[in-house]
């Protein structure tokens, strides 16, 4: 008989907030424009505060409450009243105080759910906690030395913990998506992944299919990218069945993942359960939440991409397909809602268009030439002159092309570029009908196979015409003059 396992995992991952100052002093949590923490000069960013020097105190960034509880309505959360926050006890170079502000027994947020789609389906996953926390600073190892920066100590994270509710890597990754998704929509978090913003411990265990009990876990830590969490779990998943089939025991550790080749490492052993020895942070009182805030918080929510992508499948006719890419990708979705300002309700026949366009096109030459969309000239006008060009037959595809390239670089508006490099098709009957006439003359044998149905001929013609137009003539309409001549 052979034995089938099923994987369980759960989810901690740690949303980097986007407030102006850090968690617990006025130091800056974001640098200026354009800029990371990363790119500032080793421990140029930081105070007495978040240094961690005896016989500071730390003072509350109220902004931090307002994140993390609207990424607690947004998650369906009870957000309590008043939250506690606590001390997290041990040692490493990069926390000089020899612990952690983070909240324990009693977090901001606490039971919400969040669902999702796979190929299997819609899943739905419990969200058990949502606490708020500082960051630590950064050990650097160079050249045999660990050097400590805390430019990044005291910026504010909030941990999303989910129950083991998942079953598969799959939902995992698409589970990260959403929430993703959801952090960057609500404007809490830039979410970005390159810089840590957004990252995830991974806990994976795998148990016979029909046992209740868990099996014993394992933590992959840190994880920024949504494929490569996928791509360590199914690795860890397939290494714990090899050891359970093996006769031997899963070791309950930490592990890493390591990209280039694909497999999780061990880094520590967590056999004996660590102790934080947490207790409340007796320098901050509770973090209140009033109910008049909250209503404010909720009545500011916007609208969130499964809201989103919903209404753009039920009221603009939009593909499943092209609802996911353009909630999926921030920027595209503010140049798609601000297109869909500017069109009037009985041309919503063009939202098809303008999607096409960012989803097609434009998907492509941001990832092609890794540029971020707001920084080009390029506006959701444009994409609206484009839509209505094309859907009036004013321009062909090749022309939509050619008119989407130059707003790309240029910025000049759709009709001067339309003009400027004589991208109008013709479209009027008195000017093709005698480049149609001439053309049907010159090819009799072609225009006698069509008539005796060999239908594909008619590409042949219609390209001559096209040849003759200098490409301008509007190719459906010429299509149709020569059936109806053809007919006559
Ligand atoms: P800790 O306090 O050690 O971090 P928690 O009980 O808070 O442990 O769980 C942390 C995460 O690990 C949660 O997302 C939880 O769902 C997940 N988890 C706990 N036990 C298991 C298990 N046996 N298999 C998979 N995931 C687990
Ligand atoms: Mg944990
Ligand atoms: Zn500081």
């Amino acid at each position: 008989m052979s034995l089938e396992f099923e994987a369980v995992i759960g989810l901690e991952v740690h949303v980097q907030l986007a407030t102006e100052t850090k968690i617990f002093c006025a130091c800056p949590a974001k640098p200026p424009q354009g800029r990371s923490i990363s790119d500032l000069a080793p421990n140029s960013n930081l105070c007495s505060v978040c240094a961690g020097h005896p016989g500071t105190l730390p003072v509350l960034n109220e902004r931090v409450i307002e994140f993390a509880a609207k990424a607690g309505l947004a998650l369906g959360c009870k957000i309590n009243s008043e939250s506690i926050f606590a001390r997290k006890n041990y040692f490493y170079p990069d926390l000089p105080k020899g612990y952690q502000i983070s909240q324990y027994e009693l977090p901001i947020c606490e039971w919400g759910s969040l669902s999702f789609e796979t190929q299997r389906g819609s899943s739905q996953v419990q969200v058990r906690r949502i606490h708020l926390e500082e960051d630590a600073g950064k050990s650097v190892h160079e050249g045999g030395a660990t050097l400590v920066n805390l430019n990044r100590a005291g910026v504010p994270l909030i941990e999303i913990v989910t129950e083991p509710d998942f079953r598969y890597a799959d939902e995992a990754a698409e589970f990260l998506r959403e929430l993703h998704g959801i952090v960057t929509t609500l404007g809490i978090s830039d979410g970005n992944l390159q810089e840590g913003n957004f990252r995830c411990d991974s806990n994976v265990s795998v148990r016979l299919k029909g046992e209740s009990r868990l099996g014993t876990r394992v933590e992959v830590k840190n994880v920024n990218s949504f494929r490569f969490v996928e791509k360590a779990i199914e690795y860890e998943i397939a290494r714990q069945i090899e050891v359970v089939k093996s006769g031997a025991r899963v070791v309950q550790e930490t592990r890493t993942f390591d990209s280039d080749r694909g497999v999780t490492l061990s880094m520590r052993s967590k056999e004996q359960a660590e102790d934080y020895r947490y207790f409340p942070d007796p320098d901050l009182v509770p973090a209140r939440v009033s109910t008049n805030a909250l209503a404010r918080w909720r009545s500011e929510l916007p609208e969130l991409p499964q809201a989103k992508r919903r209404r753009y499948q039920s009221e603009l006719g939009l593909s499943a397909y092209d609802a996911g890419v353009i909630t999926g990708n921030r920027s595209i979705m503010m140049v798609f809602d601000s297109a869909m300002q500017l069109i009037a309700k009985q041309e919503s026949n063009l939202a098809k268009g303008i999607a096409n366009l960012l989803t097609g096109e434009v998907s492509r030459k941001l990832n092609e030439e890794s540029v971020a969309l707001e920084d080009l000239p390029i506006t959701p006008a444009h994409f609206v002159d484009l839509a209505r060009a094309a859907a009036a037959q004013v321009i062909s595809s090749a022309g939509v092309k050619q008119a989407l390239n130059n707003a790309w670089k240029t910025g000049e508006s759709i009709d001067t570029i339309i003009e400027k490099h004589g991208l109008k098709q013709v479209s009027d009957l008195s000017s093709l009908e005698p480049v149609v006439a001439q053309v049907l003359a010159e090819y009799p044998a072609q225009v006698d196979e069509l008539k005796s149905g060999k239908d594909k001929v008619i590409g042949f013609l219609v390209g001559q015409i096209m040849k003759r137009t200098g490409g301008k003539a509007n190719p459906a309409l010429v299509q149709q003059m020569i059936r109806k001549w053809v007919e006559s």
